[in-house]
């Protein structure tokens, strides 16, 4: 069979190519050269498959998509309160080149404006580092989060060097308030070269996909970040990624986001996908136009809003029987689907509206899928307080979706395979 989703993103290329409106940026002369009327598609899922059309063979400079994986690099490497010393994370409403700084402490408001993506550069790799070396790992890191390496457009550098007025003032108010210890034309530089990064639409996807997954990359399997810097990073771009278009954005579309003045825009939708789009032609927020359009009919069509997620579950106990065995009943009560909060939730509801009878009681996790943390330390309680009350508990768990489960001080579990290894068990006791 042949996928239908590449025939369903080519229909969705075609449905904006009509629309002309909007410009390429022009402050970078380079970017005011590129073809207006590419237009590309990619999407990868977070287990790695990818799906594209349109002109995806087209490489153009990363841009503005660069801070949140540089955002990134920065967490990882120096923790999160250093960071945030530096760059707060509060979306400042204004555009992006503003010079958005926090009143009291003069740290620039966030990391995707470019205030705050010129100091997250100046604090990606050690703190020893040299402008070079910053740059090595910028572009090894902004590499793995792609799954190839990555290279700077000398031309484009070059070219927005030369009219880099605004940021170099940016960076000059930034050293003045002591938010950078750099000399700023330094700064300015190294932050220019991480904006002339070439990529692909593909290259962006996988990025996004990347944080998508929890900073796994999704192809590889390869960690790039840890679990909390791709939730910081993907919180940030939620709400500062579209700069002023921020609050219309998520409203709209609701998926973390964030765009580049060469026309490209990603999104990220936690736990499923990394999506990007590139048509330069750009509205008054530095936005793409037809990015924009494709982004919306995407959560349209394909139910994307981060606040329209559907139950997380429905029933969780699955089945409530008792097993008879020469040796005595056993109470298996099964569970099902993938448990957080709300599903561990009914599991200890349910336990508390009934009386059980049976001193021996099994839980049976054969059918569900993976238990969060908070999940697993409720399951956990369960089994403790019914151990407490006398019961004898059992956990079916074949998959081990809780490893080395410890109920903690009074309870005690005995962890089974199947439900058909109770048997062997209790004709063992029975011997005994
Ligand atoms: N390099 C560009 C700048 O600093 C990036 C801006 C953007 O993509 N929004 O102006």
């Amino acid at each position: 069979m042949r996928s239908p989703i590449p025939d369903y993103l080519d229909g969705a290329l075609q449905s904006v190519a009509a629309d002309e409106s909007g410009a390429p940026a022009d402050y970078i002369p380079e970017l005011a050269g590129a073809d207006p009327d590419r237009l590309a598609v990619a999407v990868c899922t977070i287990d790695g498959a990818r799906y594209t059309a349109g002109d995806v063979g087209v490489e153009f400079s990363i841009q503005s998509i660069s801070k949140p994986f540089v955002y990134a690099l920065a967490l990882a490497d120096r923790g999160f309160e250093a960071v945030l010393e530096k760059v707060w994370v509060e979306p400042s409403g204004d555009a992006f080149n503003e010079l958005s700084l926090d009143p009291e402490t003069s740290r620039p408001l966030n990391p995707m404006i470019n205030a705050g993506a010129i100091t997250t550069n100046s604090l990606a790799g050690a703190p020893e580092m040299d402008a070079a070396a910053r740059h090595e790992r910028i572009v090894d890191g902004l590499s793995a989060f792609a799954g190839r390496r990555l290279s700077v457009d000398d031309a484009v550098f070059e070219s927005e060097m030369n009219t880099a007025y605004r940021n170099r003032a940016l960076a000059n108010l930034l050293r003045a308030n002591g938010i950078i210890d750099e000399d700023p034309i330094v700064a300015v530089a190294a932050y220019t070269r991480q904006c002339s990064l070439s990529v692909t639409t593909e290259d962006l996807a996988v990025m996004a996909a990347t944080l998508a997954n929890g900073g796994v990359h999704p192809v590889s399997g390869a960690p790039v970040v840890s679990r909390a810097v791709a939730r910081q990073v993907l919180s940030v771009m939620a709400t500062c990624g579209m700069y002023d278009g921020a609050g219309d954005w998520m409203t709209r579309v609701g998926v973390p986001a964030k765009s580049g003045v060469s026309g490209g825009l990603i999104g990220a939708l936690p736990g499923q996908v990394g999506i990007s789009t590139f048509s330069p032609r750009l509205d008054r927020h530095g936005n793409s136009v037809r990015g924009l359009d494709l982004f919306e009919r995407f959560t349209a069509d394909m139910g994307m809003h981060l606040m329209e997620v559907p139950p997380a579950t429905t029933t969780v106990i699955r089945s409530d029987r008792v097993h008879h065995a020469p040796a005595g009943d056993v109470r298996v009560v099964s569970l099902q689907g993938a448990l957080q909060f709300s599903g561990a939730e009914q599991v200890l509801r349910y336990f508390v509206d009934k009386t059980i009878e049976e001193h021996r009681i099994a839980l049976a996790l054969v059918r569900v899928q993976s238990v969060n943390d908070v999940a697993r330390r409720m399951l956990l309680e369960v089994i403790r307080r019914l151990s407490l009350e006398g019961h004898e508990v059992f956990l079916i768990d074949p998959d081990q979706v809780i490893p080395d489960p410890d109920p903690g001080t009074g309870g005690s579990v005995v962890v089974l395979h199947s439900l058909q290894d109770l048997l062997p068990l209790w004709r063992r006791r029975a011997a005994e």
